[in-house]
């Protein structure tokens, strides 16, 4: 077999894994898109992401891992399943692009949108200390971690003023419970 060949049988091989991983753990129907774009015309995110809907799938469907894995969509999107609603093979892009998050975060890769995971980050470590969550410390650890000291005072000044954001926390009475579900799901400490 010549070189050209046996890279293009690699190729191949490596867009038939992404998809049929993809199509396993998200349990949709990806290889039925016929790229009619309605996902995408819904799409309440659209002109913010670098790959419409549509692209995103077209793209697993092709195994363009990086392009995938390294899409701002992942961490915009929504999960209004309006792409769902649309699509006429019944495609949840929401379910695709929970999938690939995951395995962005399990390949260790830098996500193409930072500020989201790590508001994420900080919404889970605040649940994992007090067993709900803390608004004012999700605030402050999402502050300290993406560097956005300043942004949104007023507003948060304004929550404060109208007793919408809590000083202290509140905490659950079983701590242990809270730790067993962190345990569960991977985060033992
Ligand atoms: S679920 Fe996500 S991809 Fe689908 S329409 Fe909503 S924001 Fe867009
Ligand atoms: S609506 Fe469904 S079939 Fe049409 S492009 Fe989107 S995912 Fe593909």
């Amino acid at each position: 077999m010549e070189g050209g060949n046996l890279v293009e049988t690699a190729v191949f091989q490596a867009s038939e894994n992404l998809l049929s991983l993809i199509e396993l753990e998200s349990q949709q129907p990806v290889s039925r898109c016929y790229q009619c774009k309605k996902c995408s015309a819904g799409c309440p995110v659209g002109s913010m992401t670098d790959l419409s809907t549509s692209a995103l799938i077209r793209m697993v469907q092709l195994g363009d891992i990086e392009m995938v894995l390294n899409s701002n969509r992942l961490w915009l999107c929504l999960s209004c399943k309006t792409c769902q609603a649309r699509c006429p093979n019944g495609i949840d892009a929401s379910v695709v692009t929970d999938v690939l998050k995951t395995l962005v975060m399990k390949q260790g890769r830098t996500p193409g949108e930072n500020r989201i995971p790590i508001f994420y980050r900080s919404f889970m470590d605040s649940v994992k200390m007090t067993g709900r969550l803390y608004e004012l410390g999700m605030i402050g650890l999402f502050k300290m971690r993406s560097g956005a000291y300043m942004e949104d005072m007023r507003l948060g000044i304004k929550m404060l003023r109208r007793g919408k954001l809590k000083f202290l926390p509140e905490r659950v009475k079983n701590k242990n419970q809270i730790k067993a579900i962190f345990q569960k799901g991977g985060e033992a400490k």
